[in-house]
């Protein structure tokens, strides 16, 4: 048997590291000339969307001997609708930061995984496929996996995202969910540290959006934030992302092809959340590969996810500011803190269910 890996972001490493501990070493082929070679911009990893995991960063190593540094852990989480405010407080997940950065995840796998990387790679997945008897497809986004008709794509997504200067508490994540500002979309100012923050809106490319720019909705919401914090945020870094396909495979594997982290599903309609399922991906495929487990088994509960997570999007797109600032309204207390924390209920669920029989999906 021997392996390729296409992609050296989060779950083409997390699977190469898998492998190797497992005593095999894959060919890792990354396109472009570093790993992380992309733009910077801060994540988070939020406890209520990987229900039952608490504490991923300590899941990652305890369960699966991988090791991420966080920016930082989030202790409290500011939301705002276009006349509300909740503030949740408590053990939330953590921020980390993406692309060029040395301490951003992608690096931070890099100098865990053993095996080469052979960067500027021009192979494609049929040479792969020759060359190689499996091939693991990790290329960050479902382009493939539509080309070989695996791929439902439910919708895409347009991101505007930049760099700012200021001052942030690291310990704070805040999110507009202000349809003036994004309209059915949502807003996210994520620390990297005490002076540099990534601040994005992001906005689903429906047809109620179809006369919308996100570059004409960012003035605005950069203006908005900036009074907010009382701060002038001089940018320093910036991207944009349109029409970014959010599905998810049919098959997590065809023949001895794993479709991993985007390139299976990984990023969750409702709040583009990935980096989990996309790391939990790399490391089943590598368990599948290995004789520990099968991969389409251990990949349902991240589809049921996925699924879950689509019903609440589309409910998202059916809300207006009033109904928004309702629900704002109603995380206000200390129950809301609870219901982020808890161990048991698991809110997007049961929400999800709820939500169901009101909402038209593509798949039914
Ligand atoms: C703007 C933005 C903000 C996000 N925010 C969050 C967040 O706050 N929290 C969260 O959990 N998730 C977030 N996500 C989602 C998360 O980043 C992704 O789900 C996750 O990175 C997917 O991992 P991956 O391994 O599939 O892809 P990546 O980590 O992107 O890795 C893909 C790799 O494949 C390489 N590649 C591409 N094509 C080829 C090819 N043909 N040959 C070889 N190599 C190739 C790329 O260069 C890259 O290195 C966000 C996504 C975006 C776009």
């Amino acid at each position: 048997m021997n392996i390729a890996i296409m992609g050296a972001g989060l779950s083409g490493l997390a699977c190469a590291i898998t492998l190797e501990k497992a005593g095999i070493r894959p060919a890792i082929f990354e396109k472009r000339s570093q790993v992380g070679d992309r733009f910077v911009n801060g994540e988070a990893l939020l406890s209520i969307f990987t229900h039952p995991d608490r504490d991923n960063i300590a899941t990652f190593s305890d369960q699966y001997g991988i090791y991420l540094s966080p920016t930082s852990h989030i202790q409290r989480m500011e939301l705002f609708s276009k006349n509300k405010k909740a503030v949740i407080e408590g053990h939330l997940g953590f921020s980390n930061i993406r692309g060029r950065e040395q301490d951003s995840f992608e690096a931070q796998l890099e100098r865990q995984t053993k095996s080469t990387i052979k960067f500027h790679s021009e192979e494609t997945y049929e040479q792969l496929l020759s060359d190689y008897t499996h091939v693991v497809l990790a290329a960050g986004d479902g382009a493939y996996s539509k080309s070989m008709k695996n791929f439902r794509e439910d919708f895409t997504v347009s991101i505007k995202g930049v760099t700012i200067s200021g001052k942030f508490d690291r310990y704070t994540v805040m999110s507009w969910l202000d349809y003036d500002l994004a309209p059915f979309g949502y807003g996210f100012l994520i620390p990297y540290s005490e002076k540099e923050a990534n601040l994005s809106i992001a906005i689903p490319d429906i047809p109620k959006n179809a006369h919308v720019h996100i570059s004409d909705l960012w003035d605005v919401f950069y203006q908005k934030v900036r009074s907010q914090l009382v701060q002038n945020l001089p940018i320093t870094d910036q991207f944009q992302i349109t029409q970014y396909p959010i599905g998810i495979c049919n098959s997590p594997r065809i023949g001895n092809t794993y479709f991993v982290g985007n390139c299976y599903g990984s990023m969750m309609p409702f709040m583009g959340f990935g980096q989990y399922a996309a790391i939990l991906s790399g490391v089943y495929a590598a368990y599948d590969l290995c004789g520990m487990g099968n991969y389409e088994e251990l990949m349902k509960p991240l589809r049921q996810s996925y699924e879950n997570s689509l019903v609440l999007r589309k409910a998202m797109e059916q809300l207006s500011n009033e109904g928004l600032d309702r629900i704002i309204h109603s995380l206000q207390g200390d129950w809301a803190d609870k219901l982020f924390q808890s161990h048991r209920i698991n809110p997007l669920k049961i929400a999800s269910y709820l939500l169901r029989p009101y909402i038209k999906l593509k798949n039914e």
